[in-house]
């Protein structure tokens, strides 16, 4: 394919935040998820093998890890928004989100307006946390974490009364925490995008956005939703 400029010979790095299952996770040693399978389609269309890196979200949504060379492209479950177009680029959409709650299995909160006097929980650097702090109750108490892991297992262990995050993300969690529940979804219309550095690879961005438009045509990318997320 046509000049898509790359920071290490032969190799596609990938920028990540681990956990974040089913996107991205560690199963029996290996990183494994939705968007590692998609990159390895790009990877794969650029004779390229795919190496994912693991570096916190706030420097991947931030621009910082792209723009300095640390790796090819993000592929973080990450929502495009119009503040993160001004320091990244970003493919076509691949995937559509919207936030969500978690809560204790049997728990009364049923959303946002439920958390006056509540602790709620969100990921440092995600749109949830810009959601609940624009729109939680001026009494909830909001405490931030910095990955899926924590946030969860803080849900589930009663430290915090909810936690936000992405529907995909939650909805995974309680199929294997049936102690936990999603209680809402708030409907932020958000999709994701994988990213490359601001104006610097447009190459890159077109392999990518071709390796998404084929992979809908040729069942790939069906086949790929139906591993991660069922039927
Ligand atoms: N989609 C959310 C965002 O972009 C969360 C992404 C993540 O935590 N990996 O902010």
């Amino acid at each position: 394919a046509g000049g898509a400029k790359i920071v290490k010979k032969g190799t596609l790095t990938v920028c990540t935040h681990l956990p974040y299952k089913p996107f991205q996770y560690n199963e029996g040693g290996k990183v494994v998820g939705f968007d590692v399978d998609m990159m390895d389609l790009v990877a794969k269309k650029l004779d390229l093998k795919q190496s994912i890196f693991d570096t916190p979200f706030e420097g991947i949504e931030s621009g910082q890890s792209l723009n300095t060379g640390k790796c090819d492209v993000a592929a973080a479950g990450m929502t495009i928004t119009d503040d993160r177009k001004k320091v990244l680029d970003f493919s076509s959409p691949y995937f559509d989100a919207t936030q969500a709650m978690l809560v204790a299995k049997g728990s009364p909160l049923k959303g946002l307006d439920d958390l006056a006097g509540k602790t709620v929980g969100v990921q440092l650097g995600t749109t949830g946390a810009d959601y609940v702090r624009a729109n939680a109750p001026k009494t909830a108490t909001v405490k931030e974490y910095e990955d899926l892991a924590l946030l969860t297992a803080a849900v589930k262990s009663g430290q915090l009364d909810a936690g936000v995050n992405d529907n995909g993300v939650l909805y995974d969690y309680v199929k294997s925490n049936p102690d936990t529940q999603v209680a809402t979804e708030f409907d932020t219309g958000e999709q994701y995008g994988f990213a490359v550095a601001k104006g610097q690879n447009d190459a890159l961005l077109k392999d990518i956005d071709d390796a998404i438009a084929e992979s809908k045509k040729d069942g790939d990318y069906d086949a790929i939703y139906k591993k991660y997320f069922g039927e």
